[in-house]
């Protein structure tokens, strides 16, 4: 099947920290981005076990509650003391709910007696684009975003980990970072960026 550049898209996703980066991202590649929720479109349910899966699901539920076409990220943090844990769980890690607080200092609780060379992690971010609900090869596009935690939150910038996500090439918190270099460096902006040149080489 041909891709064409699509003008607008529903993007899968709620989230308002995604929402904005994501939006801004595509703006730049001539995309209009309309969140799934002017469309009365409630979040899907994540039983995936993989962020491949998960973002598969959301961009269906997406794509067949409004007619569109869907672009979903399925992102979380993964720390390697904690054997990649939350992964796949990092909205949830304190509990279906849970605040981006209460997931943050359930990090810290879980990583106080791991020392600063053994507190390495990274984000990942799958983007999935799906041309319609029933689209059976949808285009799927990685990132990944290498850090380390740290003991305390730094700024206040971003979303999520990001005030616990520190940047060894630029010295700072992901949260003390302004909005075009996280783009510029980010798991999210690494997955936008590829699916983008992915629709605009199909749309030739
Ligand atoms: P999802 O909505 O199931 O994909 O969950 C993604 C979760 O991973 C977010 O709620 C955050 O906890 C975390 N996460 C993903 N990307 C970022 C980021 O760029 N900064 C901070 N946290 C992130």
């Amino acid at each position: 099947m041909t891709t064409a550049q699509p003008d607008r898209i529903v993007l899968a996703s709620n989230n308002p920290g995604k929402l904005r980066e994501i939006g801004r991202l595509l703006a730049d590649a001539g995309m209009q981005v309309l969140p799934q929720r002017d469309f009365g479109i409630g979040e899907a349910e994540e039983t995936g076990l993989t962020f491949v899966e998960n973002a598969i699901l959301k961009a269906r539920h997406a794509a067949a509650g409004s007619g569109l076409p869907a672009i979903a990220d399925d992102s979380g943090i993964e720390v390697d003391a904690l054997d990649g844990a939350p992964g796949i769980y990092s909205a949830r890690f304190a509990g279906a709910g849970a605040d981006e607080q209460a997931n943050n200092d359930k990090l810290l609780a879980a990583l106080a007696e791991v020392p600063d060379a053994a507190r390495t992690a990274r984000y990942r971010c799958v983007m999935v684009y799906l041309r319609h609900a029933q689209d059976p090869t949808p285009i799927i596009c990685l990132g990944t975003w290498e850090g380390r935690i740290l003991r305390e939150p730094r700024g206040h910038n971003g979303f999520g980990y990001d005030p616990l996500f520190f940047v060894p090439t630029q010295g700072c918190a992901a949260a003390e970072l302004d909005a075009a270099t996280k783009d510029r460096l980010s798991h999210r902006g690494q997955a936008l960026r590829a699916l983008v040149a992915q629709l605009t080489a199909a749309a030739g």
